[in-house]
């Protein structure tokens, strides 16, 4: 689903150049879920962003569903954000005057996605997130972890084949991660390939294979046996 090889990334900064990435190699296989984690600075961001299409590597390649990804333009590149990968973010980026169904069909809309059939399938994926109830609340009436189910749910709406999570338990306090977790792996469960950034050894495990980042580069990557949220929530 994912191969990257030798992927080189820097910033410039004036006359000086931070080079982030300094040749990093791996694959991702369709269903697996994988847990990028590395200390602050460590290039989790960059690399999410590279594999998101949201920024491009200086050197190397990427291939995403065995299609190369360069040098596309922002018509393509967002065509191409738009078929395969659904984001989540730390801090929810949910519109705060839509409510919850609008903030999920959102990206439908911009697919060019009918009114009714937006709405239908945004609804669909609220229910499946478990906030139908909650439909028509705006965000500041949600809790932190119904925010991130919205969020989820609007990652999924546009049915990519890859869900990328930069921190998404990083603003929720633990019991809040761990349900948020139990969805993830529901989701994943159900064969969607999950990549996810964090710093939380214990969401890491939540996965079932994890790459360590140490300045620019894989230094191990093991598979896992996954921690299930569920029984952690449940004691
Ligand atoms: P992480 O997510 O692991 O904390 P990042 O990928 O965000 O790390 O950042 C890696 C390094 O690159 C950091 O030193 C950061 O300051 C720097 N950096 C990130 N984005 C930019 C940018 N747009 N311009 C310049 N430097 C950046
Ligand atoms: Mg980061």
């Amino acid at each position: 689903m994912i191969e990257i090889k030798d992927l080189h990334k820097s910033y410039k900064m004036g006359a000086n150049s931070l080079h982030v990435l300094k040749g990093i190699n791996f694959n991702v296989s369709e269903g697996e879920m994988v847990a990028i984690m590395g200390s602050s600075g460590s290039g989790k961001s960059t690399l999410l962003n590279i594999l998101g299409i949201l920024d491009e590597a200086d050197e190397g390649t990427y291939h995403l569903d065995n299609k190369l990804i360069k040098d596309l333009n922002e018509k393509v590149a967002a065509q191409y954000r738009n078929k395969f990968l659904g984001f989540i973010f730390q801090s929810f980026n949910l519109i705060n005057y839509k409510n919850a169904l609008d903030n999920v069909a959102m990206p439908l809309y911009y697919q060019g996605v009918k009114r009714n059939i937006r709405m239908e399938k945004a609804m669909h994926y609220l229910e499946r997130v478990g906030l139908a109830d909650w439909a028509d609340h705006l965000p500041n009436e949600l809790s932190g972890g119904q925010k991130q189910r919205v969020a989820i749910a609007r990652a999924l709406a546009s049915e990519p084949k890859v869900l990328l999570a930069d921190e998404p338990t990083g603003a929720l306090d633990s019991v809040t991660s761990y349900e948020v977790m139990e969805l993830i792996q529901k989701i994943n469960d159900e064969g969607k390939t999950v990549l996810m950034v964090t710093h939380e050894d214990d969401i890491a495990h939540m996965c079932n294979r994890i790459v360590n980042l140490k300045d620019g580069l894989i230094i191990d990557d093991s598979v896992v046996k996954q921690v299930r949220a569920k029984k952690l929530i449940h004691v």
